[in-house]
C-alpha cells in the first residue's frame, strides 16, 4: 500500500484542507454587541473550555470580546490567565451593586482584545445574599447595560457569561442579561437528559424575563469517534436541532484538557492541535450566525 492512501496520510490530507479552508475564510464583526450565556445545568460538558476556547480564537481575529465568569469555581478565569483570589474584585462584587464593571475587569494575557470579569469564591455566597435584594434577577442585565453606555466599553462585539452548573440565581442573571444561549453538549450516556429542562427554563425566562433570549445554540463537545454511543449521540442532536446545532464538533482532546493548568487557550498551549483547530472552526461558525454582520 502506498503511503499516500494510508489513514494517517488521509488525516493528514484532511487537517491541510481545513487549515487552508480557514485561512482563506473571511471573519465578520457583529455590528451589535452579541451577549451570549453559557450554560448547562449539568456538570463538566464543557461550559467553560467551550467559553475561553471561542472567545480566544474570535478575539485572535480583531473581535473585542469580554468573558464575565459567574462560576464560583472561577475556571474561565483560571484559563483565561487571570488572578481570581479572594481579595479580588470581580463578578460577585459587581451582582452585589458594591463595584462597577469598569472597575474589576482584566485583561487577559491571551489576546489584546480579550477581558475578563473573573469570579471569585465568594461568589458561592451569591445565589443566598441575593434573595434578599430587589430585582434580584437583573442585577448582571443591570451593571452590564451602564458599563456598556461607558466610553472604554464601547465596541465590544461578544460578551460571553460563563455558569455554574446549576439553574440557580447566578445563571438566571445570566439568561437575563444576554441575547443568545449556547449549550455545549457533552458526546456522552446521559448526554440529553436535563436537556428540555434546559430548554423549558430558557423559554420560561423568554416570556417573563428577557424577550431578547431567541437565538439558541448547539455544541457537541467531548466527540470521541471510536465510539458509537458518541455518533449515536451527535446523530441525535442533529436531527432533534437541525438549525441549533453547530456543523463542527469537538473531539475529545488531551492538548484541550491541558491549557487551563498554564493559563492558557488550546488555541495559544497548542495552535496546531486537531482541538485548537476546531475551536477555531466553532468559532468561525458561530461568528457567521444569525446574519445581519458586517465585514471586518
Ligand atoms: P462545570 O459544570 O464544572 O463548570 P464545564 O461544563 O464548564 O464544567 P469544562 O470545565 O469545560 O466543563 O470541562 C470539564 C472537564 O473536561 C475539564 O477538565 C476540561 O478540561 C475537560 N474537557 C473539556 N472539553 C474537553 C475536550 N474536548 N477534550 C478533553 N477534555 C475536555
Ligand atoms: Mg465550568
Amino acid at each position: 500500500m502506498s503511503a499516500d492512501s494510508t489513514p494517517l496520510a488521509d488525516e493528514l490530507v484532511a487537517v491541510s484542507a481545513r487549515r487552508e479552508r480557514l485561512r482563506g475564510a473571511t471573519w465578520t464583526l457583529p455590528s451589535t454587541t452579541r451577549i451570549v450565556t453559557i450554560a448547562n445545568q449539568k456538570g463538566g460538558v464543557g461550559k467553560t473550555t467551550t467559553t475561553v476556547n471561542l472567545a480566544a480564537v474570535l478575539a485572535a481575529h480583531g473581535a473585542r470580546v469580554l468573558v464575565i465568569d459567574l462560576d464560583p469555581q472561577g475556571n474561565a478565569s483560571t484559563a483565561l490567565g487571570v488572578p481570581h483570589h479572594e481579595r479580588i474584585s470581580g463578578s460577585y462584587e459587581v451582582l452585589l451593586g458594591e463595584s462597577a464593571i469598569s472597575d474589576v475587569v482584566q485583561q487577559s494575557p491571551e489576546a489584546s482584545g480579550l477581558w475578563c470579569l473573573p469570579a471569585t469564591i465568594n461568589l458561592a455566597g451569591a445565589e443566598i445574599e441575593l434573595v434578599a435584594q430587589e430585582r434580584r434577577e437583573f442585577r448582571l442585565k443591570e451593571a452590564l447595560t451602564a458599563y456598556l453606555s461607558t466610553e472604554e466599553a464601547q465596541g465590544f462585539h461578544y460578551i460571553f457569561v460563563d455558569t455554574p452548573p446549576s439553574l440557580g440565581i447566578l445563571t438566571i442573571n445570566a439568561f437575563a442579561a444576554a441575547n443568545e444561549v449556547l449549550i455545549p453538549i457533552q458526546c456522552e450516556y446521559y448526554a440529553l437528559e436535563g436537556l428540555s429542562q434546559l430548554l423549558d427554563t430558557i423559554e420560561r425566562i423568554r416570556a417573563h424575563v428577557n424577550p431578547l433570549l431567541q437565538r439558541k445554540t448547539i455544541a457537541l463537545t467531548m466527540y470521541d469517534q471510536r465510539t458509537n454511543l458518541a455518533q449515536q449521540v451527535a446523530q441525535d442532536v442533529q436531527e432533534h436541532f437541525p438549525q441549533e446545532v453547530l456543523a463542527t464538533i469537538i473531539p475529545r482532546s488531551v492538548r484541550i484538557s491541558e491549557a487551563p493548568s498554564y493559563g492558557q487557550s488550546v488555541i495559544t498551549y497548542d495552535p496546531g492541535s486537531p482541538g485548537a483547530l476546531s475551536y477555531a472552526e466553532a468559532a468561525l461558525e458561530f461568528a457567521g450566525r444569525f446574519g445581519g454582520q458586517h465585514g471586518s
